[in-house]
């Protein structure tokens, strides 16, 4: 267990050195010693270089060993599909984008799904000269309620069944696989940004609007929720779907239909306004609705950070989170709110592969079961 303490230190943090370690982790330093020549024997950590200090001996720093182990990462945002292989500092070092056929997929998903998924890899696998026994588990992102390894392979409300990817993908490729919804997972990457949170009241709200679909885009309000650095998935999986809150209707004289089934919910509301307008500029309502959309979900969360990918319209991200900072500095005042932090995403490229490879490394690496597998194997 001790061997987990020290990888976890150095997993959000590194080089740092036996001293170091051995401070933040409260273990003696002989302790940490031998924790660490197991780590580096598994080739899990390996040594940096020295530390400059100004007078005396310069200590040895130890990281993260980044040729070692990779994880995969997979966004099905069907029908477009990337991958990309991530090292243990969760940085990105191969990618590849493709799409599926949507034929093929329907009449045959399971099969189609996982040859597509192999084949990909293993080209990616051959171009950067990998090994392939390096790629220890892989982490899926879909849209919508993913549970246990099944998804709904186009939207949320359009396909009526599950299909059951987990077991046959680790069958074909060979790894155990996680699974998650593809908004959880960005900001499960945001948060691994942040490092470790040792609040457990803190909150952590995404609110993301992005475009999906070629021929006939459609925008997909979503949002999650992390509850102390922990993803709030709620009883069955579909917590924080921000975009299926119904908006307000006063003064709205127009209810679009809706499939999730709530009368006037905000995506449908968005979308149906966009579809009447010509085009060129965001129409207002749109902008107030997502707006109001997120104050409602201060009063409902009190949050510390919430983060705003509005992907689907940059051009009004500055206007939205500029009322909100006025909005929650506002906020102090009457209801007595810290400080809330609103920003962008960090992850530039919205990487979800990237949250998805994490989600796949806090269930394997920082678990204390798996590890101590992952240490004798
Ligand atoms: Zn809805």
């Amino acid at each position: 267990m001790n061997q987990l303490r020290v990888f976890k230190e150095l997993y959000y943090e590194s080089p740092l050195t036996k001293k170091e370690l051995a401070e933040t982790t409260d273990l003696s330093t002989p302790t940490v010693a031998k924790a660490l020549s197991g780590l580096i024997s598994r080739e899990l950590v390996n040594e940096k270089g020295r530390r400059d200090i100004p007078t005396g001996r310069k200590p040895i720093t130890y990281g993260l060993n980044n040729t070692s182990i990779y994880g995969l990462g997979v966004d099905l945002e069907i029908p477009d599909l990337r991958i990309a292989l991530y090292d243990l500092s969760r940085r990105k070092i191969a990618s590849k984008g493709t799409y599926v056929d949507l034929d093929d997929l329907q009449e045959r998903p399971v099969p189609h799904l996982t040859d597509k998924l192999n084949h990909e890899l293993q080209g990616l696998i051959y171009h950067e000269g990998l090994d392939e026994s390096s790629i220890v588990g892989a982490g899926i992102a879909a849209s919508g309620v993913v549970q246990e390894g099944s998804f709904r392979p186009f939207s949320r409300f359009e396909s009526p069944s599950d299909i059951e990817l987990k077991g046959p993908l680790e069958d074909k490729l060979g790894f155990p696989t996680s699974f998650g919804n593809d908004v959880d997972l960005q900001l499960l990457s945001e948060l691994d940004r942040l490092g470790p949170i040792e609040d457990p009241g803190h909150v952590a709200l995404y609110f993301s609007a992005r475009l999906s679909g070629k021929r006939q885009p459609t925008v997909r309000i979503g949002g999650s929720i992390a509850i102390g650095g922990e993803l709030f998935l709620g009883g069955e999986g579909s917590a924080g779907e921000f975009g299926h809150m119904s908006i307000s209707s006063a003064g709205n004289s127009r209810t679009p239909e809706t499939k999730c089934g709530n009368t006037n919910c905000l995506e449908s509301f968005v979308n149906d306004e966009l579809s009447d307008s010509d085009g060129f500029a965001v129409p207002k309502s749109v902008v107030d609705a997502i707006q109001q959309n997120i104050k409602d979900l201060v009063f409902a969360f009190s949050p510390s950070l919430i983060i705003v990918d509005l992907d689907a319209f940059p051009e009004i991200t500055g206007q939205v989170m500029e009322e909100l900072e006025v909005f929650t500095d506002g906020l102090k005042e009457t209801m007595g709110l810290d400080k809330v932090e609103i920003r962008e995403p960090l992850d530039k490229d919205r990487s979800v592969t990237r949250g998805a490879v994490i989600n796949y490394f806090n269930k394997s690496l920082l678990d204390p079961k798996e590890f101590s597998t992952l240490m004798r194997s």
